[in-house]
């Protein structure tokens, strides 16, 4: 079994442990509130793991939110791929399943009431101007010159609203609370803006749709959430959160507190960033295996355990930082280290003759399927006159070092015999075209007194049974650390896949069915494409390469 990685403390463990202690909650309740408009990604995962991991660990609960809020970017596929994703993870939301649309007409009545008590008002100025009037983080804001209308004319306007009179952009309705307040947030912040869009949970039921700060707080409330975790970017909305709770009939007091989000280096986590690469066509598509979405890395062959392990490692915290990419990809390796069986590929094969072998002879090799882990078992693998190798393993003029195969050199095929090169066969242009060597068979694999050690040992499969299949090499998206400015997407990395169609793997691969994980002997680990595996004909995707090939220099594998 991978083990998980022991867990850290974070601040809110001792916050929601006080509270426990204390009585002021008897049990929590938290959320997590994706806006359906992109896929979840990695720092979703973050959010994901604290909110779900801290109900589960206090023995409360956590729901999943749909903020639905805004019409024009949200989507049912998002809404499904999210419901997906957290699953997938590893958490479940049983029946606490809700959306904030749900409670629109809920929040419609509050919004009236704030009205009826002058807290509340119809603006006619248009979104620039309202932002003209804002003020600065020096200057007090101005007020509307629609700031002093009566109640009766602003429930009226609001209600004409509501009924669809106005075109979008007309009027909003905006919180009144201090054009003078140093806290930006509390400038009579919109709540309510007209769309005539359909909704993809409530239909055409709404021709206005609340705006985010004033939708949030009144849904945790009404869902009796008693710990709302958010990002730090919220800090400066927590004063709005207060006031909508302390001015409305809710039914509970949820607190607001934030967290550092996650910044993760060589990759965008930003949806609208996500987004522009999906509709350029720079990925397949949002799942591409190249994409730090939870979906992606899924097919890139990331487990849940080492996702959750990696949210657990890299703590909860109030300062904003950046990670490593090193780290969530040491988080896989260690975990498919433990569990992914090994298997024999060669991706970039030559042939090898083996001129002593009887033609027609095969035998098979029993191969451990884990080093480290003798209950896994071994498979057979086939073996006869004619192999693949890894051109790579061959240097006709071998530099200091190389202990692979070389001409008049030895080396030993992975669990097989040792074998000496003899010569090579090449095509017009001097390519290598086969290998050609002797073996000894005296040094089968196992035989008393085989234990003879030459200084390399390759991997290898048999020609005549190996299996084609692509394989595809992923690496990271882009290639400076952190993809900033208005031209981020000049630094994709241009080999971010490489796709190779002529590989030739064991035997036994051909079996993997959707999502098996494997490590290559010496190349990394790799995972079946959970969309384009069919039976008997596997498509691989490369998780991740042995050792981190990056840190020295950031040139990539
Ligand atoms: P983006 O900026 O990528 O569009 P978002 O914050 O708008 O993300 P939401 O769908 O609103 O996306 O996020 C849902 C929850 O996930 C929020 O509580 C948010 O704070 C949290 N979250 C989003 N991005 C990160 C991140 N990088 N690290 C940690 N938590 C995050
Ligand atoms: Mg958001």
């Amino acid at each position: 079994m991978a083990t998980e990685t022991p867990q850290v403390t974070n601040f809110l463990r001792n916050i929601i442990q006080e509270d426990l202690q204390s009585g002021k909650h008897e049990t929590i309740v938290t959320r997590f509130p994706p806006e359906p408009n992109g896929y979840l990604h990695i720092g979703h995962a973050k959010s994901i793991c604290l909110n779900f991991g801290l109900a589960k660990e206090f023995g409360g609960r956590c729901h999943l939110r749909f903020d639905d809020t805004n019409p024009v970017k949200e989507e049912t596929e998002y809404i499904e791929s999210i419901k997906e994703s957290v699953r997938w993870l590893g958490f479940d939301w049983g029946r606490h399943l809700y959306y904030a649309s749900d409670y629109f007409e809920q929040l419609y009545q509050w919004a009236e009431r704030l009205i009826l008590q002058g807290k509340a008002y119809v603006d006619d100025l248009s979104a620039d101007e309202i932002r003209e009037l804002r003020g600065t983080l020096t200057e007090p804001g101005k007020e509307s010159p629609y700031r002093g209308r009566t109640v009766e004319e602003n429930l009226g306007l609001f209600r004409r609203m509501r009924a669809g009179e106005f075109p979008d952009g007309a009027k909003v309705l905006r919180a009144k609370i201090d054009m003078a307040s140093p806290n930006m947030n509390l400038r009579d912040p919109v709540m309510y803006r007209i769309i005539h869009a359909p909704h993809p949970h409530v239909g055409d039921a709404w021709r206005i749709y609340p705006m985010y700060d004033y939708a949030h707080g009144q849904s945790d409330a009404i869902e009796g959430v008693t710990h709302s975790v958010c990002t730090l970017e919220f800090e400066d909305h927590k004063p709005l959160y207060e006031w909508f709770l302390a001015n409305l009939p809710v039914p509970a007091r949820p607190r607001q507190y934030e967290f550092a989000r996650l910044n993760l280096s060589y990759t965008v986590m930003s949806k609208r960033k996500l987004l522009q690469l999906v509709q350029d066509g720079d990925v397949a598509g949002w799942d591409d295996p190249r994409m730090p979405t939870i979906m992606g890395l899924r097919r890139r062959g990331y487990t849940p355990e080492s996702i959750r392990s990696f949210c657990e490692r890299i703590g909860v915290g109030r300062s904003d930082s950046w990670i490593d990419m090193g780290i969530l990809e040491e988080s896989v390796r260690e975990d498919l280290n433990e569990r992914a069986p090994r298997a024999m590929a060669v991706l970039r094969p030559v042939k090898l003759v083996i001129e002593n072998y009887p033609e027609e002879q095969v035998e098979e090799f029993a191969i451990a399927n884990h080093p480290q882990r003798p209950e896994l078992g071994s498979r057979p693998v086939p073996f006869c006159r004619e192999l693949f190798i890894e051109r790579d393993d061959f240097l006709e003029v071998p530099v200091k070092g190389f202990h692979r195969m070389a001409p008049g050199q030895e080396v030993r095929l992975r669990g097989a015999y040792i074998v000496k090169c003899t010569g090579v066969a090449k095509d017009d242009a001097g390519t290598v075209t086969e290998i050609r060597c002797s073996y000894d068979p005296e040094t089968r694999s196992g035989l008393p007194g085989a234990e003879r050690k030459v200084k390399g040992v390759i991997h290898w499969v048999s020609a005549r049974h190996a299996v084609t299949a692509e394989v595809r090499l992923y690496d990271r998206l882009f290639t400076v650390p952190n993809p900033a400015g208005d031209d981020w997407k000049s630094s994709i990395n241009p080999a971010s896949v490489e796709i190779l169609r002529d590989c030739r793997l064991e035997p036994s691969l051909a079996r993997a069915g959707a999502e098996e994980r494997f490590q290559f002997e010496r190349q990394g680990y790799f995972c079946t494409d959970l969309r384009e595996t069919r039976p008997g004909a596997p498509v691989f995707n490369r998780t991740v390469t042995l050792r981190d090939s990056w840190s020295k220099g950031g040139k990539g594998a």
